[in-house]
């Protein structure tokens, strides 16, 4: 309509450039996709090394676009995060996460679904009761990736926040681990049971003289911290092995799926590879 027009010309006007015009209108058709349910969540398997079970999923959102066609979550999340709408759309991924895990349950398969909270979520006061309110109402096994980044911002409430959704029972896991800003402060005050090695550290694990060094002293610190450690990215069996070699909890990557839809993943569960 014309606010749409209106905010398509300032960005032109301000930038000159396509690309701000683009993401102007992707912002704008965003908060409409959130209501038409253009979007979709995909599920990506982790393994658990020693037990050879997959033990819970990843929940990626994607965004079937009605002239783009398939948007990626990097092309459209920074965009929900600049504005009000992330507020929505992981409101949104909490409720089909829960309504997908009824339907796991249904077919035998008790999986726990982590989620992927943004950091400006952690001091919204108001997503978080909301949040609270469907995990309890519905007794979902959830858990929430966060980055260290995210609480690096403002770490009193983040850290309160965190503590309100582990004593709820949702597990949280430290996201992108060695990427992005890292604390060791704050690593010891964060309620997470799970870390997970960037796949910056993992996809050339075999292949580099260096990150073989950091992904088994990361470990070894997950560990003394009591926690559970996750390697993402892992595209090979060379790989997998060097991780459980290392002692390496749980795997995650294209080697053991790509991320998938609901129906997809109820049969590469029921496949029984990992029972
Ligand atoms: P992430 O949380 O680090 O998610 C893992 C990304 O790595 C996913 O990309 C996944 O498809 C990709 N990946 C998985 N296995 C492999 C592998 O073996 N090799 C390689 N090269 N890549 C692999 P995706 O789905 O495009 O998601 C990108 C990012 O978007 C996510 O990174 C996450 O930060 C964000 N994101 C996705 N869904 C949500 C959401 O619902 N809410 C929020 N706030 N962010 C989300
Ligand atoms: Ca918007
Ligand atoms: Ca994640
Ligand atoms: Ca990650």
């Amino acid at each position: 309509g014309e606010a749409r027009a209106e905010r398509v010309a300032i960005a032109r006007d301000v930038t000159g450039s396509p690309a701000a015009m683009d993401r102007a209108e992707l912002s704008l058709d965003l908060t409409r996709a959130i209501e038409r349910e253009e979007l979709f969540l995909q599920y990506q398997p982790k393994v658990h090394l020693r037990r050879q079970q997959v033990t819970s999923v990843e929940a990626l959102v994607r965004w079937n676009h009605p002239t783009r066609g398939l948007v990626l979550p990097n092309d459209f999340i920074p965009l929900a995060e600049e504005s009000e709408d992330i507020v929505a759309l992981t409101l949104w991924t909490i409720r089909r996460s829960i309504a997908d895990q009824k339907v796991l349950a249904e077919q035998g398969h008790d999986l726990r679904i982590f989620i992927n909270i943004a950091g400006a979520l952690l001091a919204d006061a108001r997503f978080v009761r909301r949040a609270c309110v469907l995990v309890e109402s519905s007794g979902a096994q959830l858990g929430f990736e966060i980055t260290e980044t995210s609480v690096i911002r403002d770490p009193d409430s983040a850290i309160a926040n965190l503590q309100v959704f582990a004593d709820i029972g949702i597990v949280i896991a430290i996201d992108d681990y060695g990427a992005g800003l890292s604390s060791l402060a704050y690593l010891k005050q964060l309620p997470a049971r799970e870390l997970k090695i960037d796949k910056l550290f993992v996809t050339q694990l075999t292949s580099s003289n260096r990150d073989p060094l950091i992904v088994r002293s990361t470990i070894d610190l997950a560990h003394a911290l009591e926690m559970e450690v996750v390697a993402e990215g892992v595209e090979s069996q060379a790989a997998m092995a060097l991780l459980s070699v290392m002692g390496c909890d749980m795997i995650q990557g294209f080697l053991i799926s790509r991320p998938i839809n609901l129906d997809a993943l109820i049969h590469f569960l029921d496949d029984g590879k990992y029972r």
